[in-house]
């Protein structure tokens, strides 16, 4: 897959990342929906959203509220989920990896530990764990 991150995007990132300080800031990546193909990703707008977390100094949580504008807007697509690590490096957590969000294409930590030096990665997530199932058992009544 090709990533494009415009430069006005990339800069949005940074700056409310720093404005987020000492939390974790996060937002969502979107795409026009004109350019569909799926390997190929061009992303020119970032939406800073609020951070929900209990604790956002640690951890970041996307309200599914915040996202609905985007989730039902035909003309715009959410392609990439982002959030900073105010002290960290720049990959993902333990608690990352049990995001809700791993059917987005693209998942973006910035470190912000060298704070004159952000680091951006970004990441596909895949989640392997299958649905697993037991049995019950049932009786029928009168
Ligand atoms: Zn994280």
């Amino acid at each position: 897959m090709s990533i494009h991150l415009s430069k006005k995007t990339y800069d949005e990132m940074i700056s409310h990342s720093i404005r987020s300080l000492p939390n974790e800031a996060c937002g969502i990546l979107i795409q026009e929906a004109s350019s569909s193909s799926t390997d190929e990703l061009h992303i020119h707008t970032f939406i800073p959203l609020p951070n929900h977390a209990a604790h956002p100094k640690q951890q970041f949580v996307i309200h599914p509220i915040d996202m609905i504008p985007y989730l039902t807007d035909q003309c715009r697509t959410i392609v990439g989920i982002f959030h900073s690590h105010p002290t960290a490096s720049s990959t993902p957590s333990a608690e990352d990896l049990l995001t809700l969000w791993h059917t987005i294409p693209t998942y973006w930590v910035l470190s912000l530990q060298h704070e004159e030096k952000p680091d951006l990665k970004v990441y596909s997530l895949k989640k392997t764990t299958t649905t697993a199932y037991h049995k019950l058992s049932f009786v029928i009544g009168q």
